[in-house]
C-alpha cells in the first residue's frame, strides 16, 4: 500500500517570472507548479531549502523568503534555514547558534542545503556545522568534488573529511546528498565518475562503512544522484534500504518546472511488489523525516501560532 510522501528537498520561488534565468533558461518552479507535481507523484508536502549561497545561484534566495513561502502555503511546505560560513563576521568564531535559534523560532526544521564551495573541514565550515549540532538542527549537505566549476562542501574520494567531522561532532546530524555522496555507495569511485551517475553492480563502498560506523549520518535520496544509486543495482538497493531504514529519506530536489522524478513511483513499485517491507517504505517515505526534523513539533507550533 502506498502512502503520501514528505519531500525533504525542494526549491521554489514566489518570483518565477522575474527571477534571473540560468544560462540554460531554467528557473525555479512556483508553489502552484509544485502542487501539481506533488499530486501526480503522491507527495503530501515538502521542505523548502533556500539558496543562500551564490555558488549555486543565479538569484540568491533569503531565509526570510523561504519562511514567507512556507507560511503562505502552509498546507504544502515546511522550511529549512540556510547559512554560509562567511555570514556574520566572515570569521571562524561567528556565533551561528544566534542565527539558527532565531530561525528556529520562526519554524525552521533544519539547516541547508549547504552549497558553498569550501572544504567540509575548513575551520569556517566546521564552525557552522558545530553550531548546527549545538542547536540540534540537522545539516543537509551537497558534497562537491573540488573547488570551482561546481558547488557544495568539498571532500575527497572516500569522503575522509566527512568522516572526520562525523567523528568529531557526534551531536551533529548530517544528511548527505549529491553525486559525490552517492557515488560512494560502491567502490571504484574515480575523479571522473564521482560527480556523475556511475552505473553497474554495486560492491559495498565507503558510504555503507560510514553509515555503519556513525549513527549521525543520514541520506537524502533526492535528485538523479539518489535515484541512480538505487536503480543501478536494485537488489543491492533493497538490502541497503533494509539495513539503513532509519537513516534514509525521500526527496525530489525539484529545481525547475519541467523536472521529472522517478524515485517516488520506483519506491511505490518496490513496496507493491514486495521488494521492500511496508515498514521500510513508510520510514523512508515519511516517518524518518517526521522523526529527524521533528515535524510533529513544528506542526503543533504552527497550529498554536494560528490560534
Ligand atoms: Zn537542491
Amino acid at each position: 500500500m502506498t502512502i503520501p510522501k514528505i519531500d525533504i528537498h525542494v526549491h521554489t520561488t514566489m518570483y518565477a517570472e522575474i527571477e534571473m534565468p540560468r544560462f540554460v533558461g531554467d528557473h525555479f518552479a512556483s508553489p502552484e507548479e509544485i502542487r501539481k507535481k506533488y499530486a501526480a507523484w503522491g507527495i503530501e508536502s515538502g521542505i523548502i531549502l533556500p539558496q543562500v549561497s551564490n555558488e549555486c545561484a543565479f538569484s540568491v534566495q533569503s531565509n526570510e523568503d523561504a519562511f514567507i513561502i512556507a507560511h503562505s502555503y502552509s498546507d504544502l511546505f515546511m522550511w529549512f534555514c540556510n547559512l554560509s560560513p562567511r555570514m556574520g563576521n566572515n570569521d571562524a568564531k561567528t556565533d551561528f547558534s544566534e542565527f539558527i535559534e532565531h530561525y528556529k523560532r520562526y519554524g525552521a526544521v533544519g539547516v541547508g542545503e549547504l552549497t558553498f564551495n569550501m572544504y567540509i573541514d575548513d575551520p569556517m565550515t566546521e564552525n557552522l556545522l558545530y553550531h548546527c549540532g549545538e542547536c540540534d538542527m540537522p545539516a543537509l549537505i551537497h558534497i562537491a568534488p573540488n573547488m570551482y566549476g561546481c558547488y557544495g562542501v568539498i571532500d575527497d574520494i572516500g569522503l575522509p573529511r566527512l568522516e572526520k567531522i562525523l567523528k568529531k561532532y557526534p551531536k551533529l546530524r548530517i544528511i548527505g546528498h549529491s553525486q559525490p555522496f552517492w557515488a560512494e555507495i560502491s567502490t571504484n569511485v574515480t575523479p571522473k565518475n564521482r560527480n556523475a551517475y556511475p552505473g553497474g553492480k554495486v560492491t559495498e563502498g565507503r558510504l555503507t562503512y560510514l553509515l555503519r560506523e556513525y549513527d549521525n549520518l543520514f541520506c537524502d535520496m533526492s535528485a538523479g544522484s539518489g535515484y541512480n544509486a538505487m536503480v543501478r543495482d536494485p537488489d543491492h538497493a533493497y538490502r541497503f534500504m533494509e539495513e539503513f531504514q532509519d537513516r534514509m529519506m525521500f526527496g525530489t530536489d525539484i529545481c525547475a518546472p519541467h523536472n521529472e522524478m522517478k524515485l517516488s513511483h520506483w519506491l511505490d513499485d518496490a513496496v507493491n511488489s514486495g521488494c521492500i517491507s511496508q515498514t521500510v517504505y513508510r520510514k523512508i517515505c515519511r516517518d524518518n523525516a517526521i522523526r529527524i526534523m521533528k515535524i510533529d513539533y513544528y506542526r503543533e507550533n504552527q497550529k498554536k501560532s494560528r490560534q
